[in-house]
């Protein structure tokens, strides 16, 4: 299995990523908690990941792609992977491409989690009462769901064109919507086989 999960602040990618990689045994990997393990680990790269993060704006795209690459590799030999919060514009989509081509795997789907930006910010302000993220306050969540809107909505035509998307209702609790992905993934799978 070799999935993207591509989804706004507050949809719930986390939590859908890590049963999704549990119920089809292949790994999960988050591209937002990589990038934050890297930025405690400090450094110059550490602190200029942690610069973006705070401001909620997009890591450069070479930075991501060097810090990903050995784990979608890696993940990639041992059967798959469920890659979420990468690509989140075009020219990380491309790169994603280039890398799955030099691999020899292709993308089974791009689950896409949709849900009202009230909803998500409502989310985002519970989740910072515990989340301690520094991204997680009123300004930087509408500057983050304005990224989302204006550089990875982009990815959800350029992706349906390819008729890979699958388009899930994440406005419900986290087991409807994990239903609802795996219902969608299972009739995937029945028609490739037809
Ligand atoms: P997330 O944990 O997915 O909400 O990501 C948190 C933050 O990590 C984002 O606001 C960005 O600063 C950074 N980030 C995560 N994934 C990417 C990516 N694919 N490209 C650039 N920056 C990213």
């Amino acid at each position: 299995m070799k999935l993207l999960l591509l989804a706004p602040p507050g949809a719930g990618k986390g939590t859908q990523g890590e049963r999704l990689a549990a119920w089809s045994s292949v790994r999960h990997i988050a591209a937002g908690d990589l990038l934050r393990a890297e930025a405690r680990a400090g450094g110059t790269l550490g602190r200029e990941i942690a610069a973006y993060q705070v401001r909620g704006d997009l890591v450069p795209d070479q930075i991501v792609l060097d810090v990903l690459t050995p784990a979608v590799t890696e993940a990639a030999a041992g059967g798959g992977y469920i890659l979420d919060g990468f690509p989140r514009n075009l020219p990380q989509a491309i790169a994603a491409a280039e890398l799955a081509a030099r691999l020899g795997v292709t993308l089974d789907a791009v689950v896409y989690l949709y849900a009202p930006d009230a909803v998500l910010t409502r989310r985002l302000l519970d989740r910072a009462q515990q989340s301690g993220r520094s991204d997680d306050t009123a300004d930087v969540i509408r500057h983050r769901l304005r990224v989302f809107a204006e550089t990875t909505g982009p990815l959800v035509p350029y992706y349906t064109e390819r008729g890979i998307l699958v388009a899930v209702d994440a406005d419900q609790p986290p087991d409807p919507v994990t239903a609802d992905i795996q219902a969608r993934l299972a009739g995937l799978t029945r028609a490739a086989d037809r």
